[in-house]
């Protein structure tokens, strides 16, 4: 008998993990709410495209993917910031070539770690299924498919199902449970810039473009054929919020005072205001991710993070890789503690999906505002030249968690000390030519870096 594992949730995360459970020979049977993404159109407005960086890139590497992968992604070397009433201006994300990010349609990468998955003849995706209950004790699971309730037996299961996860409610109904759910004040929404008339995009197609306005902002990453996705992030309630922004007035008289430059760009503004849902944005964290040697939870149903880092998936993907690191071969299953198995996915991986979780909320300040503000700028130029003068001793925060593998918690405890080094240098000086490597040196010694 091949050894099975049951995933809950054909997301990102479920299809990459269905194909590194099957390469390590196990049989994998997935349950997936939804129809079959490669068979339908998916819902407009809906995360259309990510930003994969490193992190996520690394599993998918060794699962030897990237070449096809490659054709996927448009990379963006820094963030063109749009002011307003001042022109753009471009801030790369870091010093070398290899310092980017990249583009990448959602619908299309799930779509094809499926088709990968199942290439393999060992994952079966079980689509519209949706799973509501799971039960421990009976070693069962329900399923409503097209309206009527169906009982499923599993040996052992994964929860891949997101934010709403029907597995973590499972699992935190069973133990002594920690856990938070902190609904963020502010939601998002999708608009879209189509192509010019000769296909091109009609924004720099290299740069992820931030509208940053104080309170909201929006951000527009790039699409293979030409678009761009555009996310309006703003607050929920109070004088400039989705609860006063509504009709077709109140959205004309929003984008004319706030977006001059990129309205005339927006695809049928007001229709895809008015029908492209509202999405609100969450960070979760709980303990445990898992229940005896039965049920684990990885990906945003066990962390869910607020999009501002770009790393939700990235973060779900390094899971992914944990878990190639960690689980036996089949073969070796049914010698194997699983629920010693499951403890250590969540010791490795939960310390970091916390930290990146804290970086993801203090990224929203940064690009809704920080930004547009001078202080900023002089710390990121303060910033690139002490990497430059002690690459060993200093690389950027924003770099560690998008271009190395450290651990986030890592980059996060010393991202701590590179603020109070760059505040002290930022009350100091007013340019990066007052710096001399002396200075520099005395204050790593002083923080310890
Ligand atoms: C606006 C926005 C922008 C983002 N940008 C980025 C970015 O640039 N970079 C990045 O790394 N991350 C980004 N993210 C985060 C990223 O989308 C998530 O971290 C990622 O999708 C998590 O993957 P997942 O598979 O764990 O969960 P999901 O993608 O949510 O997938 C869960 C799956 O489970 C299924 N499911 C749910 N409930 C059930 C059920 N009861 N039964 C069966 N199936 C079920 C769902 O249909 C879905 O297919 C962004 C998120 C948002 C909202």
């Amino acid at each position: 008998m091949i050894e099975k594992i049951t995933l809950i949730g054909g997301g990102l995360v479920g299809s990459l993990l269905s194909l590194v459970l099957a390469r390590k020979g196990y049989s994998v049977d997935v349950y997936e709410s939804r129809e079959d993404m490669r068979k339908v159109n998916i819902s407009a407005g809906r995360s259309i495209n990510l930003a994969l960086a490193n992190r996520g890139i690394k599993p998918l590497q060794a699962l030897g993917l990237m070449n096809e992968i490659n054709e996927m992604l448009i990379p963006m070397k820094g963030r063109m910031v749009h002011p307003e009433g001042e022109p753009a201006n471009f801030q790369p994300y870091g010093q070398t070539t290899n310092d980017v990010i990249y583009s990448i349609s959602r619908g299309q990468l799930n779509s094809f770690l499926m088709t990968k998955a199942e290439a393999t003849g060992k994952v079966k995706f079980f689509f519209e299924h949706r799973v509501s209950h799971i039960d421990f004790e009976k070693m069962t699971f329900t399923a409503n498919v097209a309206g009527t309730e169906k009982s499923i037996n599993f040996n052992r299961i994964i929860g891949t199902d997101g934010a709403n996860s029907p597995v973590r409610q499972a699992i935190l109904s069973q133990e002594s449970k920690q856990d938070s759910e902190a609904v963020l004040d502010h939601s998002y929404k999708e608009l879209t810039i189509a192509p010019d008339e000769n296909g091109q995009h009609k924004l720099d197609a290299n740069a992820l473009h931030i509208w940053p306005r104080g309170e909201f902002m929006l951000i527009a990453l790039p699409n293979l054929d030409g678009s761009f996705t555009v996310t309006l992030f703003m607050p929920n309630h109070g004088f400039t919020s989705f609860d006063s922004v509504n009709t077709k007035e109140e959205i004309h008289h929003f984008f004319d005072a706030h977006f001059t430059s990129i309205k005339p760009l927006l695809d049928d503004l007001i229709g895809s205001y008015q029908n492209n849902p509202t999405g609100r944005l969450a960070t979760i964290k709980c303990s445990p991710w898992h229940y005896k040697d039965k049920a684990l939870i990885v990906g945003d149903s066990a962390h869910a993070v607020v999009p501002f880092h770009g790393q939700g998936m990235n973060c779900g993907f390094e899971d992914c890789n944990a878990i190639a690191e960690l689980f036996p071969a089949a073969d070796n299953a049914k010698d194997s503690d699983w629920q010693a198995l499951f403890g250590e996915v969540e010791q490795v991986r939960k310390i970091n999906s916390d930290a990146i979780a804290d970086m993801a909320l203090e990224n929203y300040i940064e690009m809704r505002d920080s930004v547009r503000q001078h202080e900023f700028l002089l710390q990121k130029q303060f910033a690139f030249k002490i990497q430059q003068w002690f690459p060993k001793r200093f690389t950027p925060r924003y770099a560690m968690v998008m271009f190395e593998h450290r651990p986030y918690s890592e980059a996060f405890e010393l991202g701590k000390k590179h603020k109070q080094l760059l505040s002290e240098l930022s009350d100091t000086y007013s340019c990066p030519t007052q710096l001399n490597g002396d200075i520099v040196k005395e204050l790593l010694d002083k923080y310890q870096l």
